[in-house]
């Protein structure tokens, strides 16, 4: 019997964003709630039958979701704060919508939940708040909804569902404080799980999947013993009827791999691209209890190229010597990939066969499973394995000679600014003459209808490029005249010629390449569009030149120049794997050097170097950090800043606040100014730059810019305070928390407005 082939999830926002577009649609009262529904039940019976005819056995339900699975987790252990439930909706997915995205009418006002980066993904989850009131039961029936659904299209799933380890490990109570695993809690979060485990063993369902990524992370006192007792009280409740598969992934579980073996979990999902050499060693080392399947994560759920299957056999190899229940499986969900490589009739053929998106990692899948019960002769006969070995023989690219003589010829005098930070900030102060406090925003402004149109039209040749230009110009003179009229400070242009802070750069960039629909969720139902790194990097022309010097010119304020960062470009592209990623981002960090060369001598005096992404790529254990990524990461961004005038003022940005266990490295970036998300979640990242002594100059977010809702001018005032009480006030800059673009103009004005008037009054006032 060939091995049983598994998918630990698929995307869910459809080929062509359909989710998307109906839910977005509904919000705006242009659809209705049962249209959303509808269109939901499509996508899902197509994916199950894309997968069914790829011959899955496994094939997912539940991965599935309006917003964001961590939500749904949350609502159905009946996780719901007593605000949103206040709101009293008569439809659960009000309710849900409110707590991913707040909820402004007439119903109420209420903030959304916070949201945080899914590992080192770009996906960004819900963080479940669990109050003093909160009772922990089972509610609603979504997975067994869906289980039922895909039944009676003749497909048996395999439910998957976050697993309770992983959610206590990420939810917080209701002061944004990690949890205290009371046995109360424990108890009955294991409750719920028994609960489904027994609904969907009645179903009729043979495997139900629970994931506990938070398993790769390091362990903190009382984690192993919190995971124990968690899965000693819900094991039982299979009473042989089903199976349970406790999958894990973006990283190896070889710390606790010994305790997961003893617990007897039917299947064990083991990631063997990212820390596949302890993963090995700890099945080597402790063996695979009798009654155990292990499902081989092979196929990559984080990169787009093809799988290679002499590697992938090769592992698969390396667990049947200690086991012959080996079932092949995607290392992750294919959540973070694209959907299908069809359509992409832009791409050289000779290019996209190094491809595989979410539908051809099915065949893959398939391939890799009929390869590993073939015998040698028939592996020497196999088409398809040949096929596959000559895309990795030879070179895929030619190397760009130029590039690496500038890497050679780099000195570490190449990775410092000088003077001092503290000596550039005095200087600065002068030369800007900014008040205290000054205001500014992160770039963006929202990218209207008639802007994204007017960049289609561009594309498809109905306008030229003079026309375009012409355009882009009226619309940075009104942002600027506006941004004049409600009294910010650093003034931007916009970013209006932008479609994505990445795609933009790239496509001004040699070695990239660029897909027509490749889209991969990175919140609610928001999506990315990563271009792709093909071959070596460098700057083609003067990118973002002319319009921040136009810009300069149509104003006597400062004006800030945008750029994004070399880590951030990686983090949000899809890197090569032929070189490594240090390699990939000091290529990288040398274009967007020439870039920042260019607005200085153009006369731009703030330039912006956005690291939007910069923690996400952060290896997800500790003693990880520094080899392998901050000690090449942190100095590729000075190397993009070191040699401007003191006088020429760096800000960066990031789009997070978690970097207190970081905040030595965000400081050695030593730019000059960082703004950063505070709104949202806690303002713990406060108490350590003060604690650390933080030298460069700060704008925590003082509103959240993901929820359409308008703060009020005492809200943020209040806010200013909060900040003042850990900040010196020479350092602090007012904000937004992230750019401006995914929000319309109606909320983003008056938003601003509020701010503006908010950092006078402090002013005065001090
Ligand atoms: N400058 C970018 C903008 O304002 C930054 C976006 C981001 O950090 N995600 O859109
Ligand atoms: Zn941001």
């Amino acid at each position: 019997m060939p091995a049983l082939t598994s998918v630990s999830g698929f995307p869910r926002i459809g080929q062509n964003r359909e989710l998307k577009k109906i839910i977005e649609a509904y919000w705006k009262g242009a659809a209705s709630l049962d249209e959303v529904r509808g269109t939901a039940k499509e996508l899902r019976a197509k994916h199950w039958k894309l997968q069914a005819q790829a011959g899955v056995d496994l094939i997912p339900s539940n991965d599935f979701s309006y917003y964001d699975q961590m939500l749904d987790t949350a609502i159905l252990l009946n996780v719901i704060p007593q605000r949103y439930k206040r709101l009293a909706f008569t439809n659960p997915e009000e309710t849900l919508f409110a707590m991913g995205r707040g909820y402004q009418g007439d119903k109420g006002d209420v903030t959304a939940l916070p949201m945080k980066k899914w590992f080192t993904t770009n996906y960004h989850y819900i963080v479940p708040e669990i109050e003093e009131s909160t009772e922990i039961r089972l509610n609603g029936t979504k997975p067994f909804d869906e289980f039922n659904e895909a039944k009676a299209r003749g497909i048996l799933t395999k439910p998957v569902l976050i697993g309770p380890y992983t959610f206590l490990k990420l939810a917080r109570n209701a002061q944004a404080e990690e949890l205290t695993y009371d046995k109360g809690l424990v108890n009955a979060v294991a409750a719920v799980y028994a609960e489904v485990i027994k609904r969907f063993a009645a179903l009729g369902a043979q495997w139900l999947q629970l994931d506990e990524p938070y398993l790769v992370l390091d362990k903190e006192d009382g984690d192993v013993s919190l995971f124990k007792s968690l899965y000693a009280k819900i094991l039982p409740a299979r009473e042989d009827k089903i199976k349970v598969l406790l999958n894990t992934y973006f990283g190896h579980i070889a710390d606790v791999y010994e305790t997961v073996n003893l617990l007897g979990f039917d299947g064990i999902g083991l990631d063997l691209n990212e820390g596949k050499d302890e993963n090995l060693a700890a099945v080597e080392k402790y063996g695979v209890a009798e009654n155990t399947t292990l499902f081989a994560g092979v196929v990559n759920g984080r990169n787009i190229w093809r799988n290679n299957y002499a590697v992938s056999l090769g592992l698969i190899d390396a667990l049947r010597q200690k086991t012959d229940n080996v079932a092949v499986s995607t290392a992750s969900s294919l959540l973070h990939v694209p959907f299908s490589t069809e359509g992409e009739t832009a791409l050289d053929p000779a290019v996209l066969k190094h491809f595989a998106f979410a539908v051809e990692k099915l065949t893959e899948l398939k391939e890799i499973a009929v390869l590993a019960d073939s015998d040698e002769d028939a592996k020497k006969a196999s088409a398809d394995l040949a096929a596959n070995q000559a895309l990795f023989d030879g070179t895929r690219v030619a190397a760009d000679p130029a590039v690496a003589e500038r890497i050679a010829k780099l000195t570490d005098a190449d990775f410092v600014r000088q003077p001092a930070r503290a000596e550039r900030q005095k200087e600065q102060r002068v030369a800007l003459g900014l008040p205290l406090l000054p205001t500014t925003t992160i770039g963006s402004f929202p990218q209207t209808k008639e802007i994204r149109a007017e960049r289609a039209k561009l594309r498809k040749g109905e306008i030229t490029k003079a026309e375009y230009d012409e355009f882009m110009k009226a619309q940075i003179d009104a942002c600027i005249r506006h941004q004049e009229q409600i009294g910010l400070d650093v003034l931007v242009h916009g970013e209006f010629e932008r479609n994505d802070m990445v795609e933009y750069f790239g496509q001004n960039l040699n070695g990239f390449l660029f897909t027509k629909n490749a889209w991969v969720q990175s919140y609610g139902t928001r999506c990315v569009k990563p271009p792709i790194v093909w071959g070596d990097v460098s700057r083609a022309n003067p990118i973002t030149v002319e319009w921040s010097a136009y810009a300069q010119s149509r104003t006597n304020h400062v004006m800030k120049g945008m750029l994004t960062g070399p880590v951030t470009i990686l983090n949000w592209s899809w890197p090569r794997e032929d070189i490594t990623h240090e390699q990939q981002t000091q290529q990288l960090a040398l274009a967007i050097r020439d870039e920042v060369l260019d607005l200085e001598a153009a006369g731009i005096k703030v330039i912006q170097i956005d690291e939007a992404a910069l923690r996400e790529k952060l290896p997800l254990r500790k003693t990880d950090w520094h080899a392998k990524y901050l000690d090449w990461a942190i100095p590729a961004f000075r190397l993009v800043h070191s040699a401007v005038k003191p006088t020429t003022q760096i800000h960066t940005h990031m789009c997070y606040s978690e970097f207190n266990d970081i905040i030595r490295d965000i400081d050695a970036m030593d730019a000059d100014v960082i703004s950063f998300e505070a709104s949202r979640g806690d303002l713990v990242v406060l108490d350590a730059i003060h604690d650390a002594h933080f030298e460069t100059e700060a704008g925590p977010g003082v509103y959240d810019i993901h929820s359409p809702r308008i703060p009020g001018e005492q809200e943020i005032e209040d806010r200013i305070y909060e900040i003042l009480k850990k900040m010196d006030i020479e350092k602090v800059w007012i904000n937004p928390d992230c750019g401006l673009k995914t929000r319309g103009n109606a909320e983003t004005w008056p938003s601003l407005e509020h701010m503006v008037a908010a950092a006078k009054a402090v002013r005065a006032k001090i």
